[in-house]
């Protein structure tokens, strides 16, 4: 109920949630107190959730941040919302986010924009723009996000908050709106990399109904949040400073705040090494082939016929087709499926496509190297702080940069955590570390420590 009146309070300002349904919520919290007199309760059971409006909850409505599904009530629970009811936590609501996940301010979204609750003028990041300032503003204790490009890692860097993007295949995308399939991967956001942790432990595990989940044995993130405590908790950790991460391109506010974390591990007894990760360069321009390509295919399913959006007025069946996808998606969507018909298209597939997927290689190779040398990658989630509401709205290519340091780990599919590191100008700063496969547990383990 406090986290229900905060929202009343203040997301007319903030619209960080697209759907809140007090009713839903405090039904679920009521099943939480009986668990908790049962005795039956886990470390989430109570503990109001937000969630991101790209993952199905059955019962309520699930936009994706677009007008195409602004009507959809889903008929079934995605999993990680499974899950999440499983261990007793609450949906809190909906969050907002940019439309299909595609943006990095959360401009995009037919609902609106969300305002950074740091700076109202400002951004939160996209595209898990309302999940990052729900929890900024207190609406929310936590939340879920998504992450195909940077969309966990920048919002939080941009909103002072700790966000986890796991291994691809760790976290079941069953019933989570795709995007880029082969990017795409859910994850926490919180304070604390602690609360992070106990997310993760309801949000991981194998599914047998996404056949891109890994089957491996259940793991407690919590594990290592303990481990090594004492004056130097870090020593014998090896932290690699990939030259690319420091050269320019950064906001000088921005390198001295990620200079000085770097100076404070140091402190808690961990070692830099200077690595390289040569192809990272090409990332971006990688991404805008493979991320709209998959995108492209993944969003011919809106066709008006089977649910969603339907333009009222139409001749005949294909200009049903033409009208409700013109009317249904935004500005942005359209660029995208544009781009990504264009490259899978006999004559250019060879061209940009294949020559994508090899970039892909080079860069998930790099990262391979690195690791030989290293136990985590540290560098600048983002490399400015929250920009203006409008301020690179206009120019897609300036909004792209956005994720200049985040994009390469999706296309490597490793894990990737921001966590805040300070102020600029007043605004916060993100930390980006980066982890080898599987490396969770550690990543935790090494934010955990400088929290
Ligand atoms: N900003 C990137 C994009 O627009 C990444 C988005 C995301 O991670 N969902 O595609």
């Amino acid at each position: 109920q406090l986290h229900l009146d905060r929202i009343a309070r203040l997301n007319p300002e903030i619209n960080a949630f697209v759907t809140v349904d007090a009713e839903k919520s405090l039904a679920q919290a009521q099943a939480a107190d009986a668990r908790l007199a049962a005795g039956d309760a886990g470390p989430l059971t109570g503990i109001p959730i937000a969630q991101k409006d790209i993952f199905c909850a059955q019962g309520w409505r699930t936009t994706c941040g677009s007008r195409m599904l602004g009507n959809f009530v889903s008929p079934y629970d995605a999993t990680v919302i499974a899950k999440f009811d499983a261990a007793g936590a609450v949906n809190l609501g909906k969050t907002n986010m940019d439309e299909f996940a595609m943006g990095s301010s959360n401009e995009t979204s037919y609902f609106g924009p969300v305002k950074n609750p740091w700076d109202t003028q400002r951004v939160p990041g996209g595209s898990s723009g309302g999940s990052a300032a729900a929890v900024a503003a207190l609406m929310a204790p936590a939340a879920t996000g998504t992450d195909t490009g940077g969309s966990i890692r920048q919002p939080a860097a941009l909103c002072n908050l700790s966000g986890l993007k796991p291994t691809y295949g760790v976290v079941s995308r069953w019933g989570m709106i795709a995007f880029a399939s082969s990017l795409d991967q859910a994850g926490p956001m919180a304070r604390t990399a602690e609360d992070c942790a106990l997310m993760l432990n309801a949000m991981a595990g194998f599914d047998d109904k996404d056949s891109t989940s890994l089957e491996r044995p259940t793991e407690d993130y919590c594990r290592d949040l303990a481990a090594n405590a004492g004056e130097k908790p870090l020593s014998g950790l090896k932290i690699g400073l990939p030259k690319e991460f420091f050269g320019d391109g950064c906001d000088a506010g921005v390198m001295a705040r990620v200079q000085d974390a770097i100076a404070e591990y140091r402190k808690l007894g961990a070692e830099t090494v200077e690595v390289s990760l040569p192809n990272m360069q090409h990332g971006v321009a990688a991404y805008y082939v493979i991320a709209p390509a998959e995108a492209s295919s993944n969003l011919s399913r809106y066709d008006g016929v089977r649910y969603g959006y339907r333009a009222p007025e139409y001749a005949d069946l294909d200009d049903m087709y033409c009208k409700t996808r013109a009317q249904g998606f935004g500005a942005e969507v359209k660029r995208r499926i544009l781009i990504g018909t264009y490259v899978l298209s006999h004559g250019y597939y060879d061209a940009y496509y294949l020559q994508a997927q090899r970039i892909r290689r080079l860069i998930a190779q790099d990262f391979v190297d690195a690791f030989k040398r290293c136990d985590v990658i540290m560098g600048p989630t983002s490399p400015c702080t929250a920009f203006g509401l409008g301020e690179k709205a206009a120019d897609p290519v300036q909004m792209y940069l956005s994720d200049i340091y985040t994009i390469a780990v999706n296309l490597a599919g490793l894990p990737g955590m921001s966590i805040p590191c300070g102020f600029a100008d007043g605004l916060p700063v993100g930390l980006q570390l980066i982890g080898d496969y599987f490396a969770e547990a550690r990543l935790l383990n090494v934010a955990h420590r400088y929290q």
